[in-house]
């Protein structure tokens, strides 16, 4: 008996596949009499033929669960998912809860598909790194990713909301992936030297990879099973690894030798006295914002500059009629050198967007421009800056508000207030409110968007979420 071809638009093709594996089931259409195709090769035992057309009334009922699974299935590598799929679905209509058996290997197999389709996910929100090409305007950042699956156009969305605010290209073998800070491009596939390589960007992600690595800590079987080395060719910071595991021994036993001549918790003011930069070598005053900028990446005139990967100063158009002050970057706006790029800077972008604010029209900075964490195993954790790094930092926002001449300044937080104003301010009491520095500066106060990431509860933290978006509409009032 002659076959039915299926041609799929491409390999993920999931409506194509649900819509005729409907009309093939309902048609009592055995699974080994279909051929599912996705590209122009054609099989010369299937006829290409009109599908059935199912039975008046014919009905399918399948359990969402089957749905879920098959939708992250079909973006697996093996061209016999398909066929899995459908005979999975067929058995379902006489079997209704074949998904519970454990045992049956056609569940086995769906199972261990949708993990590891899964999982290719996952070590493709990991291990992506984006180069940046371009400047100003034209600045876009690129990154080629080698998946094992047809995961892009899957994975895409999360990127967007990742990266909402900067224009860029995922590449890989199968399919690309582009955004342009409004619409997702899902295109061809490219090759790998399509993407651009950048020197400066491999070594701050070795510098960022050295300065978290905690000999101490390391399980070279942990690290391998978290970082399969099949994707070390696309990670510039892999080429530490050999080494770092080879010296791991004797770095440790170096730490630990070194623990003990290290200050006293007492100490801290003076080793920052220590390290301060003296006033007398402070650069020259900047000509221009650009300028400024690059000073400051050298800036040594607190302590904090030691333990970040880099400045991460404020950016945004220097006629901006507003400029928002947070606290001081995060985790990845270390890694990226961008300030309000992490989590809470993907708050601050949705309820500014949603008073009828735009982001690139203001100039968005931090109190203090270096990240001050405390690590703890793998992970960085957020260490407010005290008194002394705030005053250190002012020398730099406060030329960058010369630069810019804001009509009104957002202060977003305590830290902020504190840098702007010159005293602490009771943010809850009053924030929503303005404030006139001595030099005539209208200051605005309101919390700093991580706030709402810190609440817990899921109404509490919606509600502050709407205070915080009735704080931007004033704020929209005020610079309109
Ligand atoms: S935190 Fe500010 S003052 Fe301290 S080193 Fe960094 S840029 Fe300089």
């Amino acid at each position: 008996m002659s076959r039915y071809s299926v041609r799929l638009a491409g390999e993920t093709d999931f409506p194509g596949w649900r819509d005729a594996a409907r009309r093939l089931a309902l048609s009592g259409i055995a699974p080994h009499a279909i051929t599912w195709q996705t590209d122009t090769a054609n099989d010369l035992f299937a006829e290409a033929r009109p599908l059935p057309e199912p039975p008046m009334a014919a009905s399918l009922n399948v359990p969402r669960e089957f749905i879920d699974k098959a939708e992250a299935v079909i973006c697996h590598s093996d061209p016999a998912r398909f066929d899995l799929l459908y005979r999975l679905l067929v058995r379902l209509r006489n079997e209704p809860h074949l998904l519970k058996l454990a045992s049956d290997p056609d569940v086995i197999r769906l199972r261990d598909y949708e993990k590891s389709v899964r999982r290719d996910i996952h070590k493709m929100r990991a291990f992506v790194r984006f180069v940046r090409v371009g400047e100003g305007d034209g600045e876009h950042f690129v990154a080629w990713f080698e998946p094992d699956h047809y995961i892009v156009e899957r994975n895409a969305p999360f990127f967007v909301r990742r990266f909402a605010g900067m224009r860029w290209t995922i590449l890989t073998p199968h399919a690309s992936a582009d955004w342009d800070g409004e619409s997702l491009v899902i295109g061809p596939g490219a090759v790998k030297s399509d993407a651009p390589r950048d020197d400066a960007s491999d070594e701050l992600w070795r510098t960022y990879f050295a300065n978290i690595f905690n000999p101490a800590r390391l399980k070279v079987k942990a690290m391998q099973a978290e970082m399969p080395k099949k994707y070390w060719r696309n990670l510039p910071e892999a080429s530490l690894i050999p080494e770092m595991i080879r010296g791991a021994d004797a770095a440790a036993r170096d730490m630990l030798e070194r623990m003990p001549t290290m200050p006293a918790p007492h100490h801290a003011k003076v080793q920052e006295r220590h390290w301060s930069t003296p006033e007398k070598e402070l650069p020259d005053e900047a000509a221009s914002l650009v300028e400024l900028r690059r000073q400051a990446e050298g800036c040594r005139r607190c302590p904090l500059w030691r333990d970040a990967t880099q400045t991460v100063f404020g950016e945004g158009p220097e006629n901006a009629r507003a400029v928002f002050v947070g606290e001081q970057p995060g985790d990845q706006e270390d890694i990226a050198g961008r300030p309000f790029v992490g989590p809470a800077g993907r708050i601050f972008d949705e309820v500014i967007e949603q008073a009828g604010i735009e982001r690139e029209k203001l100039y968005v900075t931090n109190a203090v421009k270096h990240f001050k964490f405390e690590p703890r195993g793998k992970r960085r954790i957020h260490q407010k800056p005290n008194a002394g790094e705030v005053s250190a930092c002012r020398w730099w926002l406060d030329r960058e508000l010369q630069f810019v001449k804001p009509d009104l300044v957002v202060a977003m937080g305590a830290t902020a207030a504190q840098s702007l104003l010159g005293k602490a301010i009771p943010i809850t009491r009053m924030r929503g409110e303005t404030v006139t520095r001595e030099d005539g500066m209208t200051v605005f106060i309101t919390i700093h968007p991580s706030f709402i990431l810190r609440i817990r509860e899921a109404a509490d933290a919606q509600a502050e979420r709407s205070r915080f978006l009735d704080d931007m509409r004033k704020v929209k009032t005020l610079i309109s």
